[in-house]
């Protein structure tokens, strides 16, 4: 029989992964600031994380990485310890397994042997383009078509916020192609790839547009089986989802530790912030929320580590809890701070920034619970 013990710690192969996250993230602290500020690759997150040899864990040990197939439960783990020091680092490290998860399921061995050990050594930095200037949740609109013509295929579209772009290495994008959707690998020098920056948000990340103008690549760079291409997609969303809440739990953990900092040295009206007015049920409530966020996150993590798709509802619910928990604790912490917290360039600041986007990326929170909320009603029929 399980013990609270063995239901509630983390095995140790994931406590192993843990520490060395945290140990990166530490090594990453003096130039966390300024990476987040970048929109381009910064070369020392990458040789640090490179070093760390991390980026291992989101490729299939067969070709270069750490365990049999991606562990969802390491993945978020890790993401968690890198979320909460720097964004660009955690970003690097999840685009990896984003950017390349289609290759491991769906690629030919040639494509797998040519392209995964690469990403799992940071060699070759991996891009995922899905969304386009018209398309964002509505996936399925998608205008960007793939045609086989002559033993090649030719791609032809306009892809937007795309992570990686301008610094990627390869781009597996999604276009139409018949009455399906296919998933193709075109490296970033083949001839008709531009990218564009026309676009950079309010936490700056590597963000570029990609125009494929008659791209041609062999029709091996198909991914997975003509038409099929969307089934690889969902595979990755199941798959790594539930990294973005361990990102969002470090972030707030973050946030929070900076708060608490500051009330209990900061005086006022004769004591410390930490027991002055709302301040320290503020605190607490973010612990708390912390608390919930973290274990639903391991727990959804841990059953998506077994079965991504059977388990997505626990990873789509973790995704939209800790999220937005993560807005309300950052939000809560600039509060406790008071004008500290909004000064540029200070870590809450960062924090409150970096928190925004996670509820619109990698499923809104809206779109994720209208896709909850009919299969609750589905399944009670
Ligand atoms: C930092 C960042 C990095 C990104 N990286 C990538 C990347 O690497 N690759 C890539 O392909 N894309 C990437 N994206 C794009 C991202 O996937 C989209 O922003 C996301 O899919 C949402 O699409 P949208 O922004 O067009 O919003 P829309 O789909 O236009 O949605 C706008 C609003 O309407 C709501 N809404 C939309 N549909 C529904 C619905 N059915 N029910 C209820 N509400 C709905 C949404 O919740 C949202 O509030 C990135 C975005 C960001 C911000």
């Amino acid at each position: 029989m399980s013990t609270e013990q063995d239901l509630f710690t983390l095995p140790q192969r994931y406590l192993d992964v843990q520490a060395a996250a945290r140990d990166l993230a530490a090594d990453c602290s003096d130039i966390a600031a300024r990476a987040d500020e970048s929109d381009s690759i910064d070369p020392d997150v990458r040789k640090r994380l490179a070093a760390s040899r991390l980026a291992e864990i989101v490729v299939p040990a067969a070709y270069g990485g750490r365990f049999d197939r991606v562990d969802s439960l390491a993945v978020t783990v890790v993401r968690e310890a890198l979320g909460a020091e720097c964004a660009h680092l955690d970003s690097m490290f999840a685009m990896q397994g984003i950017g390349s998860y289609g290759i491991g399921v769906g690629g030919s061995e040639k494509l797998k042997e040519e392209w995964l050990p690469k990403v799992a050594r940071l060699d070759a930095i991996a891009a995922l383009g899905l969304t386009e200037p018209g398309v964002g949740s509505d996936l399925k609109a998608l205008t960007t078509t793939v045609v086989e013509r002559d033993g090649k295929l030719i791609v032809n579209g306009h892809k937007s916020f795309i992570t990686n772009g301008g610094d990627a290495d390869f781009y597996s994008i999604l276009g139409r192609e018949g009455d399906g959707y296919s998933l193709v690998l075109v490296p970033a020098d083949t001839p008709g790839l531009r990218t564009e920056r026309p676009h950079q948000i309010i936490a700056p990340h590597v963000l570029s547009d990609v125009v494929l103008d008659n791209v041609e690549v062999p029709v091996d760079n198909r991914i997975g089986e003509p038409g099929k291409g969307f089934a690889l997609v969902l595979a990755t969303l199941a798959t790594f989802r539930v990294s973005v809440a361990g990102a969002a739990v470090g972030l707030a953990q973050a946030a929070l530790d900076e708060a608490v900092a500051h009330a209990r040295t900061r005086e006022g009206f004769g004591v410390t912030l930490a027991r002055l007015g709302s301040v320290p049920e503020h605190l607490a409530k973010c612990w708390m929320d912390i608390e919930m966020a973290r274990s639903l996150t391991y727990r959804a993590a841990a059953a998506s580590a077994r079965d991504a798709r059977a388990n997505l509802h626990l990873s789509s619910m973790a995704k939209v809890a800790a999220t937005e928990i993560a807005a309300s604790v950052v939000d809560r912490s600039v509060q406790v701070a008071g004008r500290f917290g909004l000064v540029r360039g200070g870590k809450l600041e960062r924090l409150y920034r970096e928190a925004r986007p996670m509820r619109i990326y990698e499923g809104s929170t809206e779109v994720i619970l209208d896709s909850l909320a009919k299969q609750l009603v589905r399944d009670a029929g």
